[in-house]
């Protein structure tokens, strides 16, 4: 019989081979699947395995399995295509927080990790259910299921009973478990991404017999690249395109190629890629645009189901040059150069752009990758494959919004401890922002705080693109300077000048040169020359001259970086490859040989990466704010490289399961989203610990003066502030009474808020009066390129005006809980300004690291505001707060799934 209502939503995720599996719960219909997986079991499976069914028929077992959820009992079902591979169970016993559990996967499916997969998910069902342990009774002997449960990640302890063993599983979740998970999640997105990007077999479905056709210039560039593997065409019309041979549809290729790329009209893409499926395609392409939004759904369950990733739609397509794969599957004009740059881009037109500015560089690819509408594949996944393939070093990305934002902080922030990650921060506009309602919302968009996260998560962020290649010729070619300081060596004064100007421009430091230097320089040059910081050499001076004085700065010590600005004269004629070799000569010897920048003003042009020889090359600037710019961008690198990463704080006496009960109660309540009353505000901070002043709710006048006498303050002073739906800024309209005393002020009060707001206030909060203390705002604020960011700053009625904030990507390690504390300018106030004591510090980092938790754990959660916190030395208090959710549900952390 069929339940179709009890069937709940599949997830997909991926085995460790890079398959893909669906999970969800077990429902009536699934009755002969499961019996079926029992009745396949071989009898040695059966016994081994720890299922509970060993010990009944398999009629009775499935049976079980498959009745409706019950309360303290859920199965889960993991299907490939059509099939059920495999099941687990969880079923409380006496203790409603401790359930015995069972797992049975199909005989020719070990070792893939389906068993680890189901096990993750029961986790995750069963702590949203209020359970704290697993047990199971496990023969001693059987090796794989103690394999799978140690590899779990969380802790496990054993009491042995004979020839079984009692696992106990704790399921609270910690930063080990997180990065188990996060380490398979790694895995198996990098050994799915393998066809896409190492394809022994690529079709083109949609090559055209005709040019001008995207389908044929994409068999025309793969063709001319020298794909490594087998190449096919499929055109109904033709037997082959450019002599390619080709077949009337994907099904009746002699075999289903690792990828397929579809070039076909948008009205047929959903159907295409349900028939790459089914004819086995590993991964899909698609350049097609135009699709409209149903279309894409159908796309993207289309490859879920037949277990593809996909890039696209509407994008230029991919290439990888690695030498034995050799793949240019893009309609680009020139392919490009085999290299160690990794290359992402949204938009296919700057993704030409920047092909075109490497391949000026002569900084080859390693792979790139169009990503056009970002259906599956995003640049997390690029960045992880980056990380892995043995070949990329430098990752450039040009993007409109990072994939999951939630992912993205956490790649982004060891990718780039790797390799320098570039990208080009377009600047958002404003506009989509002040749509947000709350003032937290709006203090996040300063370019100052997108700088700031990007510093965060060490990626280097330019303005443009053409910075962005200023940066690429730097990092590739030159060591990292260890600091700010640079010397500027140039043989015309003035030129000197504009390049020691620039460099203060962009935070660079000119130091003076020591004494000893100085005289040693002056020894060299012509009798004119200056041999302070700039050096100038005057126009008289040769080559071996400005390279020796170059080479001598170098191994100084004294300066982090060398800048030459050469005019050209008759003596060092343009550039001669005797000059760029002395600027490229590592020391044999002695500390590391800070980075040299060339700027040649001759050249006005862009960057150049001008070759020396056995494969050294320095980068030389039109103009000297380039090269300053660029040193500068490399200099924060090394600075953030150089900073302690730190750990994630964990706070203490968090109840997550309360919160998401609280989330999940609002949104039945409001399913559209919108602001949380004071109540269920309270009832959320509480979950999370936050400090927030006492307070009571009041209907009446009497019951009012009834709170105000239980609540009020040492000096007797109480708040009394309006309440209601719609009452987001309280004081704005009048709904915030400060500082009452007595009865009849209260009374007086009451009455006032009455009057005043109608039938907008549906109750009175009544709190004592804080003590005087810094008025401070702390919040979370949800970014749509950055996602959850924690923000810190001045607070108050004066918030809004002096604008004083700082923002951090959550989650926040304690490092970045340190450098949020003091970004902002109000920071020498907590500190103990002019002999005033130092608030309690320690209580705000506990504060911000509890936002961030919160921030982590509710996807839902768009923005909160603790405004003011009143901090003091003796301790801080949140006396007012305002959450925001709206209903959507991004991705759990400890829980693998695809988009
Ligand atoms: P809203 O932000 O909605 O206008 P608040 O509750 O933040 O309302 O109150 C406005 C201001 O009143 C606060 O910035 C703070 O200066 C002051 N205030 C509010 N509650 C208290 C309290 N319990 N003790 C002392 N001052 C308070
Ligand atoms: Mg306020």
């Amino acid at each position: 019989m069929a339940h179709p209502a009890s069937r709940t939503r599949e997830v997909c995720a991926l085995l460790a081979d890079g398959s893909t599996v669906r999970l969800r719960e077990a429902c009536p219909d699934d009755r002969g699947q499961v019996l079926r997986l029992y009745e396949e079991m071989s009898a040695d499976n059966l016994r081994s395995r720890f299922f509970a069914a060993s010990r009944r028929s398999g009629q009775q077992a499935a049976d079980r399995l498959c009745a409706p959820p019950r309360p303290g009992h859920r199965t889960l079902v993991a299907l490939r295509g059509d099939r059920l591979i495999g099941v687990a169970e969880y079923e409380t016993v006496d203790d409603p927080a401790s359930a015995e559990i069972a797992l049975a996967v199909a005989d020719d499916l070990h070792h893939r990790g389906v068993g680890t997969l189901l096990l993750e998910h029961l986790v995750h069902t069963a702590r949203e259910n209020g359970i704290a342990t697993f047990t199971a009774d496990v023969l001693a002997d059987n090796h794989l299921i103690h394999q799978v449960f140690a590899d779990l990640g969380l802790r496990v302890t054993r009491q042995y009973e004979g020839p079984t063993v009692r696992g106990i599983i704790r399921l609270a979740p910690d930063e080990r478990y997180l990065s188990a998970v996060d380490l398979r999640g790694r895995t198996a997105d990098t050994a799915s991404m393998q066809p896409l990007l190492c394809p022994r077999s690529i079709a083109v479905i949609g090559a055209g017999t005709r040019p001008g056709s995207v389908g044929r210039a994409i068999l025309h560039n793969l063709r001319e690249a020298h794909f490594a593997g087998r190449l096919y065409a499929v055109n109904p019309h033709a037997h082959a395109v450019l002599r390619i041979p080709a077949y009337p549809s994907v099904t009746d290729l002699p075999q289903p190629p690792d990828l397929a790329v579809l070039a076909v009209p948008a009205a047929v893409v959903p159907e295409t890629a349900v028939r790459c499926g089914r004819a086995g395609v590993g991964a899909l392409v698609v350049v097609t645009s135009g699709l409209d939004a149903a279309a894409e759904a159908e796309l993207t369950a289309a490859c879920r189901h037949g277990g593809m990733r996909l890039v696209g739609p509407n994008c230029l397509g991919i290439a990888n040059t690695e030498a034995s794969i050799r793949m240019d599957a893009t309609f680009a004009v020139a392919t490009p150069l085999p290299g160690t740059a990794g290359v992402a881009v949204q938009s296919g037109g700057v993704g030409i752009a920047l092909l075109e500015g490497l391949a000026h560089l002569g900084i080859g690819v390693s792979s790139f990758v169009s990503l056009g509408d970002k259906r599956d594949v995003s640049s997390n996944d690029l960045l992880q494959w980056w990380e892995c393939d043995g070949r990329t070093d430098l990752a450039l990305l040009h993007l409109e919004s990072f994939g999951n934002p939630r992912a993205f902080s956490r790649t982004a922030r060891r990718v780039a401890r790797r390799m320098p990650l570039l990208t080009v921060d377009a600047g958002r506009s404003a506009a989509g922002r002040r749509a947000a309602a709350s003032h937290t919302a709006a203090a996040a968009t300063p370019t100052m705080t997108r700088r700031a996260l990007f510093a965060q998560a060490g990626i280097t962020a330019t303005r443009t693109l053409g910075e962005l290649l200023d940066c690429a010729a730097l990092l590739h070619s030159q060591p990292l300077p260890a600091g700010g300081r640079v010397a500027v060596v140039s043989n015309a004064g003035g030129a000197g000048v504009l390049a020691a100007d620039a460099c203060a421009d962009a935070g660079l430091t000119v130091p003076e040169l020591p004494q000893d230097l100085v005289a040693e320089l002056g020894a060299l040059l012509p009798a004119a020359a200056g041999a302070a910081n700039p050096v100038d050499t005057t126009p008289a001076v040769r080559v071996p001259a400005l390279s020796d004085c170059v080479d001598r700065i170098a191994r100084s010590g004294a300066v982090d970086a060398v800048l030459v600005a050469l005019v050209p004269t008759a003596l060092t004629s343009a550039v001669g490859a005797d000059l760029v070799a002395a600027l490229t000569t590592p020391a044999p010897d002695g500390p590391v040989r800070p980075p040299v920048v060339a700027v040649l003003l001759d050249q006005m042009d862009r960057v150049r990466l001008l070759a020396a020889g056995e494969g050294r090359t320095v980068p030389s600037y039109g103009e000297p704010q380039s090269a300053a710019r660029a040193l500068c961008h490399a200099v924060e690198r090394a600075r953030w490289l150089a900073r302690p990463p730190g750990g994630i704080v964990e706070p203490a006496g968090v109840d997550a399961p309360g919160a998401r009960a609280v989330a999940e109660a609002f949104l039945a309540r409001v399913p559209a989203g919108g602001w949380l009353d004071a109540r269920e505000t309270d009832r959320l901070f509480a979950c999370y610990g936050i400090p927030r002043a006492r307070q009571a709710y009041a209907g009446t006048e009497q019951e009012a003066v009834d709170a105000a006498a239980r609540l009020a303050s040492h000096d007797g002073g109480v708040v009394l502030k309006a309440a209601g739906p719609a009452l987001v800024h309280k004081s704005e309209r009048g709904g915030v009474l400060l500082d009452l005393h007595g009865e009849q002020q209260i009374r007086a009060a009451h009455r006032e808020l009455t009057a005043r707001l109608g039938t907008a206030m549906s109750e009175v909060l009544v709190q004592p009066m804080a003590a005087h203390g810094t008025e401070l705002l702390a919040g979370v604020v949800q970014d749509e390129v950055f996602g959850a960011l924690v923000l810190f700053g001045l607070g108050g009625t004066a918030s809004d005006v002096l604008a004083d904030h700082a923002a951090r990507l959550a989650p926040l390690t304690d490092t970045d809980i340190h450098e949020l504390l003091t970004a902002p300018r109000c920071t020498p106030l907590l500190f103990g300004y002019r002999g005033g004591l130092p608030v309690d510090v320690h209580g705000l980092e506990d504060l911000l690291a509890r936002l961030s938790r919160m921030a982590d754990d509710l996807p839902e959660l768009a923005e909160a505001e603790c405004n003011p916190v009143i901090a003091r030395p003796d301790g801080i208090t949140v006396v007012d707060a305002r959450v925001r959710l709206l209903p959507r549900r991004g991705r759990d952390p400890y829980l693998r799934r695809l988009p």
